[in-house]
């Protein structure tokens, strides 16, 4: 299985429009630190699966036929704006899975176009080509859904954001399943208040050292942990590293260098 960091970034992106801090600054100069909306792109087989849709060029970035699904992890604008232009092509239509969110995200619903949304159940898999994946619930401001994917060759890579922390039966079946290589909200720097609707990298490490991964990827990162990061990044433990844009993992072989 191959996954592919498309987007790495929270709903702001980096550089934050306006924003001058280092992290800004070092993307605007260097385009490899930019981050953009969180998508992910994994592949088995024949098998094309895009997590979430944030990105805004799918139609340039994937032909007619070339994906399996689309699956969403929730309707917040940052996950799904991609869909909003894509929607009004023509030709097969895409299936995009997702939570059972009765109001989705603006009129997607309602003009779907060529886009044939499917509802998933919490604990209940289903099989998408070569690929099985199980929906998790996650704890969020809008019903989220995190995923764990298996290929037909037992490989086993899990995808949870948005989230702060988890919910006791996801942690639960995470803690089962063993996923070898895990995807995690990791949105900001360590926080004198307990997050809400993000992980902070304490939050996030805690779970990283719960679930015990071979590999962590830290992803859904705003222009302030990565400002954090500029001075902390040697201090990660040594299985926990931090997504970016266009980086691309296999579940049994990590490529850390961005
Ligand atoms: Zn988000
Ligand atoms: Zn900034
Ligand atoms: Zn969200």
């Amino acid at each position: 299985m191959r996954v592919t960091f498309l987007g790495t970034g929270d709903a702001g992106g980096v550089p934050l429009y306006g924003c001058d801090c280092a992290a800004c600054i070092r993307a605007r100069a260097v385009t490899d630190f930019r981050r953009r909306p969180c998508t992910a792109l994994v592949e088995a087989g024949e098998t094309r699966i895009l997590i979430d849709a944030g990105l805004t060029d799918l139609a340039e970035r994937f032909s007619p036929g070339s994906l399996s699904a689309i699956v969403l992890t929730h309707f917040h604008p940052d996950h799904v704006q991609g869909l909003f232009h894509l929607r009004w092509g023509i030709g097969e239509r895409i299936p995009v899975y997702g939570p059972p969110d009765s109001e989705g995200c603006a009129d997607l619903y309602k003009n779907h176009g060529l886009l044939e949304f499917r509802r998933l159940a919490k604990f209940s898999p289903i099989k998408i080509g070569d690929l099985v994946l199980t929906p998790l619930p996650l704890i969020h401001s809008k019903v989220t859904f995190g995923y764990t994917i298996e290929d037909s060759a037992g490989q086993r890579f899990a995808y949870l954001t948005d989230t702060a922390g988890l919910p006791p039966n996801t942690e639960a079946f995470l803690k089962n399943w063993q996923p070898q290589s895990l995807a995690l909200d990791c949105t900001h720097p360590p926080g004198v208040d307990p997050p809400r609707n993000h992980n902070d990298i304490t939050l996030a490490l805690a779970i990283a050292e719960s679930l015990q991964p071979a590999t962590v990827w830290l992803n859904h990162v705003s222009h302030e942990l990565d400002v954090w990061l500029m001075g902390n990044l040697d201090n990660l433990p040594v299985d926990v590293g931090v997504a970016h844009d266009g980086q691309a993992i296999t579940t049994s072989k990590a490529d850390r260098s961005i």
